[in-house]
């Protein structure tokens, strides 16, 4: 069994989340009883945000979410065209909005913080009169830096422009709220629930527009029949992740102080805090990031980048966000710990990383 270190990917269903669609899968409910179980799911994920479930549209994930926003949200400019967006934001809200770039729509990015934040005085001295949408997100997927939503949300909203917020990484590791917010997306996957479903919280007043003509499910936004048993097991997973939410953290917290206390010569990516609990990127000058990843495997799982990224090449566009030159960003290593983390694995992987970079360095030295 290999040690598995990269919960920003993807994280293990839990057990009472497949029990729950099991019975789904097997039995799949039709009509009212559908509708029933699908009405009860998105009051367990509008809960865990602090929204109401009929403002709730279940989508394939937080990539579907981002887009519909983003994208969604075009038709409401009203004689407006400029969009903000953060420098260390997903791949899947970057690509819309430079989708609404190439339609004439004047993007703009803030720029963030060698410490991986974005400043609200920046965003207070780009949001104007011709901004129509700011996208920040809640907390970043590769360093786990947390924003400060809370400040910049009523900067966006005093200046009349939308504000949506990408709260994958951050529902269920932190409280993240929809206070502020005109837009909210998050993903199953990320919490312990299935892949394939996320959601977009929209603010009743905010009209977005459909992306295509689908068979009128969801209010016409989003397509397609809603899958029950897998919306049943993201409201399982929310129900779990809320009641779980400082035990998890408290937990994380142990074992990433644990992680980096036994790895002293690595330089962490971001500042310690207010970061997500179990996220760690750091660098370790002279060594080739991709070398440890291929070294470490099968026996431990870990990460570069965005998982999502891979794909891409070239190096992390968070990184050198944050201010990374191209080999400090090649060096860089992202470990995620989850709910099923143990002592035993960080002390494991401490023990296999120091012992690779204990050969790197000797090796440099012949
Ligand atoms: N936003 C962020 C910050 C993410 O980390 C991810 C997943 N890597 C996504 C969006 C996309 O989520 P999904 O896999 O549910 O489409």
């Amino acid at each position: 069994m290999s040690i598995f270190l990269d919960y920003h990917a993807t994280t293990p269903c839990d057990p009472a989340v497949v029990e729950v669609m099991q019975g789904f899968f097997s039995a799949p409910p039709t009509g009212r009883l559908a509708e029933k179980i699908i009405d009860s799911a998105k009051g367990d994920i509008s809960a865990l945000i602090g929204a109401n479930k009929e403002d709730i549209i279940l989508t394939s994930g937080a990539t579907e979410a981002n887009n519909l926003a983003i994208l969604g949200s075009a038709g409401l400019s009203e004689g407006r065209n400029e969009i903000l967006i953060s420098a260390i934001e997903h791949d899947s809200v970057v690509n819309p909005a430079r989708h609404l770039a190439a339609q004439g729509f004047v993007l703009k990015t803030i720029p963030v913080t060698r410490e991986g934040f974005v400043d609200p005085a920046t965003v207070a001295g780009m949001v104007n009169e011709k901004t129509f949408l700011v996208s920040v997100m809640a907390a970043n997927h590769e360093i786990g830096t947390i924003q400060p939503i809370g400040k910049v949300a009523p900067i966006v909203q005093s200046a009349g422009a939308l504000f949506h917020c990408d709260a994958t990484q951050a529902v269920g590791r932190i409280p993240a709220g929809v206070q502020g917010i005109d837009l909210l997306s998050f993903s199953a996957h990320k919490i312990y629930g299935p892949q394939g479903i996320g959601a977009l919280y929209i603010r009743p007043s905010v009209r977005l527009t459909a992306l295509d003509f689908g068979g009128g499910q969801q209010r016409g936004l989003r397509p397609g029949t809603i899958p029950v048993a897998l919306a049943a097991g993201f409201g399982m997973a929310c129900r779990l992740v809320q009641e779980n939410l400082d035990k998890d953290a408290k937990h994380l917290s142990a074992l990433t102080q644990l992680l980096l206390g036994g790895l002293p010569h690595v330089i962490l990516n971001g500042a310690i805090s207010p970061r997500l609990p179990g996220s760690l990127n750091f660098r370790i000058p002279g060594i080739r990031a991709e070398d440890v990843l291929l070294d470490l495997l099968p026996d431990i799982v870990m990460a570069t980048g965005a998982a999502c990224g891979s794909s891409r090449g070239g190096p992390s566009p968070v990184l050198k966000a944050i201010g990374l030159s191209d080999i400090d960003a090649d060096s860089s290593l992202r470990l995620s710990l989850g709910r099923q983390s143990t002592r035993e694995d960080v002390l494991f992987a401490v023990e296999r990383l120091s012992v690779f970079f204990e050969r790197q360095s000797r090796s440099a030295l012949k």
